[in-house]
């Protein structure tokens, strides 16, 4: 159950709890055999815009196991600006064979005259979030190029590079967009810790709204 779980505490240290049912984050406390490697995971659906019985594309899974994400005294790593622990396992987990996706492809068919594309379901909720609507790309180097053509007709579409890494990718980006402008994140702060830090009068600020 979400409520009350390692998951919920998580997503609120966040400052998504707002989001949460929007986007229908769920925890995986026990898991059935063959799927231990998703315990204490907190459950991030890829919803289809058309909902459904067949309303998610896939999950991907994150852990926020208190050992992995918490120090001795049980503060969030991320709030001391520390790396999380995850040893012997990555932060996220991907069911097998899977494909690159988008997140947040609802964001695609909402009447809007912009468009966040952002690393990351963490970094796409927090805008949303903000009242902004926006898309979750995968890592660097998973981009198809069909996707390209969903970002047409948009007066600007923001391309929020995090790090360096992000910032090469949301260049190869903006060379395929007319319309894409590149906002590098201020301060070392990426979207979320911009929310957690600023709010988010300062987070649409980032991008001029
Ligand atoms: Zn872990």
């Amino acid at each position: 159950m979400y409520p009350g779980s390692p998951a919920e505490a998580y997503v609120a240290a966040r400052g998504l709890s707002a989001v949460a049912a929007q986007f229908g984050l769920g925890y995986v406390g026990s898991a059935i055999p063959g799927h231990e490697r998703y315990r204490n995971h907190l459950a991030i659906p890829y919803l289809r815009p058309a909902g459904g019985e067949d309303g998610a594309a896939t999950v991907r899974f994150r852990c926020v196991d208190d050992r992995c994400v918490k120090d001795a005294d049980g503060i969030y790593l991320f709030l001391k600006g520390e790396k999380e622990r995850h040893e012997g396992h990555g932060k996220y987990q991907t069911l097998p064979g899977d494909v690159p996706r988008m997140f947040n492809t609802s964001a695609l068919i909402r009447s809007s005259p912009y468009l966040v594309m952002v690393e990351g379901e963490f970094d796409a909720m927090t805008w949303e979030l903000a009242g902004v609507p926006a898309v979750g790309s995968p890592g660097t180097g998973t981009w198809r190029d069909y996707w390209t053509p969903a970002f047409r007709g948009y007066e600007v579409v923001y391309l929020i590079a995090e790090d360096a890494a992000g910032l090469t990718f949301m260049d190869e980006r903006a060379a395929e967009m007319p319309n894409g402008r590149v906002i590098q994140m201020a301060d070392d702060l990426d979207s979320n810790s911009t929310l957690l830090t600023h709010g988010a009068d300062v987070l649409r600020g980032r991008i001029g709204l």
